[in-house]
């Protein structure tokens, strides 16, 4: 049975409470995991409290060098973190590498900042005083993760958290726990000292940690309604957060485009993790020139996709996550079909053997989608994409920016004018012009509008997770 890690210890829930983490793709129990409350996250904040007191102010070349050797060695271990997200996310095998990779180079990514951080010196007008700026860490961060990319988005916020000198309690989705407490251990195995991260399962530890005084931080990646509550509960202590959200993404596709690479970076952007992605395309409008010519690519490209357990070499998409999520995406879909729109690919549930024992659903691509039917104005957290025909590029942008959402967009033309429009148009935290939607160590990244505030990546995020303190020095004229 699997355990949290707080400080030294690997304990079960103060409650003995404990819950079946479940193969998506077989349903199949992977593991037993405790079902952690607001007692073990108690004792997760006072472990990272403690942790913070000799590991904010360790040399920064120190701390470092500790993380470069813990993603190190947690880079040796990629293939069997990767075999246990597939089992307990369903993505596939080749999906769960590139995570598990993605997390140990996140890691040193910020590792390489951490003694980088500087403040500056501010002339004042009285000569015999000195200002200075000053950074230091914010104290115990709070770190809140979904269950679509559970490496990445824990990486995301604990890897510039304690480059910065801050220390964590994380809390993976109840449904992901597992790869999470094998990348953590992983880490302390290379030499990551015991309380710096601590991980609390269950989903009752999440308003905990939110409400937990100890606690001065909190960056949340879920869902819109979540963050919403969120934000609300840390009001309460005016902690800082950070919200990465929902969304909707637009991916305009203009007549001079280069098709062949814009129906790939659409098919992997829609299809990439079972459609589970905040980035992704998720709303496709095509002018009318490239429209017939762009659908057979993509139709072709999903026909590709073969859906399957994540485990065997074939399946090209896992299942969805959950038998919730996936009644979801098909209501949604039901819901576009009823009102008018067309099914050019999929629409279904694959048929044969095995596709009956998890939660596989075919890619799925439909025209013809009424204006205020529920894949326009809703997130679609599956493999399911709406297309429009569009006349010309202002009826893209104003098609784009009629969501709630803002988190990424794109946009494909030859064109640099009608490039520069859709940087400057835009209403969303990232635009691609002419590339797949991946986020990039080096770029700050977050949403606007509905899709939350704050940024991850970068060094944007890094200084996210220090506060800034004015200094004056007198007496020194
Ligand atoms: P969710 O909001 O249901 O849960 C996210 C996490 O928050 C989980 O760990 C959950 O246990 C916890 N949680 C739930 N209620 C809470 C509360 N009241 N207080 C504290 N914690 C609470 O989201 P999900 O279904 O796990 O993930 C899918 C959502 O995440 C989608 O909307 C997706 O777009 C979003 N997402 C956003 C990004 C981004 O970077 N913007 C990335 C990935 C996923």
């Amino acid at each position: 049975m699997a355990t949290m890690i707080i400080e030294g210890e690997r304990t079960k829930a103060a409650s003995g409470k404990t819950y079946e983490v479940r193969n998506p793709a077989t349903g199949e129990v992977v593991d037993e995991v405790p079902a952690g409350g607001p007692a073990d996250v108690d004792k997760a904040a006072h472990a990272a409290a403690k942790a913070f007191a000799t590991w904010s102010k360790l040399p920064n070349n120190k701390r470092a060098e500790i993380l470069h050797k813990a993603a190190h060695h947690m880079l040796q271990k990629v293939e069997e973190i990767a075999i246990i997200l597939t089992k307990e996310q369903g993505k596939t095998i080749l999906e769960s590498r590139i995570e598990a990779q993605r997390f140990g180079e996140n890691i040193a990514w910020f590792a390489d900042l951490a003694d980088k951080i500087h403040g500056s010196h501010v002339a004042l007008p009285d000569t015999t005083t000195y200002g200075l700026v000053v950074r230091k860490p914010i104290g115990v961060c709070g770190a809140i993760v979904p269950w679509n990319f559970p490496l990445t988005l824990a990486a995301n916020k604990v890897a510039p958290a304690i480059a910065a000198g801050n220390t964590v309690v994380l809390k993976p989705a109840s449904t992901t726990p597992l790869s999470t407490l094998a990348c953590i251990e992983a880490l302390i195995e290379g030499g990551l000292p015991e309380g710096v991260v601590n991980v609390v399962l269950g989903q009752a530890t999440g308003e905990a940690i939110v409400e937990h005084p100890l606690i001065r931080k909190i960056a949340l990646t879920g869902s819109t309604p979540t963050g919403r509550k969120v934000m609300a509960k840390a009001a309460e202590q005016l902690k800082k957060i950070t919200l990465e959200l929902g969304g909707s993404d637009p991916c305009i596709v203009l007549d001079d485009a280069d098709i062949e690479a814009a129906a790939k970076a659409v098919s992997i952007g829609r299809f990439f993790n079972c459609g589970q992605a905040c980035l992704a395309v998720k709303r496709l409008y095509v002018q009318e020139g490239v429209y017939d010519a762009l659908m057979e690519k993509l139709v072709a490209r999903a026909a590709k996709l073969k859906p399957g357990n994540g485990l065997e070499k074939e399946s090209r998409m896992g299942p969805m996550h959950t038998e919730t999520q996936r009644a979801e995406v098909e209501a949604q879909v039901k819901d576009a079909i009823q009102h008018g729109a067309r099914v050019v690919f999929g629409g279904g549930r694959p048929k044969g053997d095995g596709y009956d024992r998890g939660w596989f659903i075919e890619p799925t691509i439909l025209e013809n989608v009424a204006d205020g039917a529920r894949m326009w104005t809703e997130e679609v957290f599956g493999p399911a994409l709406p297309v429009r025909k569009i006349k010309n590029l202002d009826e893209g942008l104003r098609l784009a920016n009629d969501s709630a959402y803002g988190l990424g967009s794109s946009i494909w033309t030859a064109s640099m004018p009608a490039a520069y429009r859709a940087v400057q148009e835009l209403e969303a935290g990232y635009t691609w012009v002419n590339a797949l939607q991946i986020a990039h160590d080096e770029l700050p990244f977050g949403g606007t509008k509905q899709s939350g505030f704050g940024k991850e990546h970068g060094v944007e995020a890094f200084l996210q997770y220090t506060e800034e303190k004015s200094v004056v020095y007198g007496g020194v004229g």
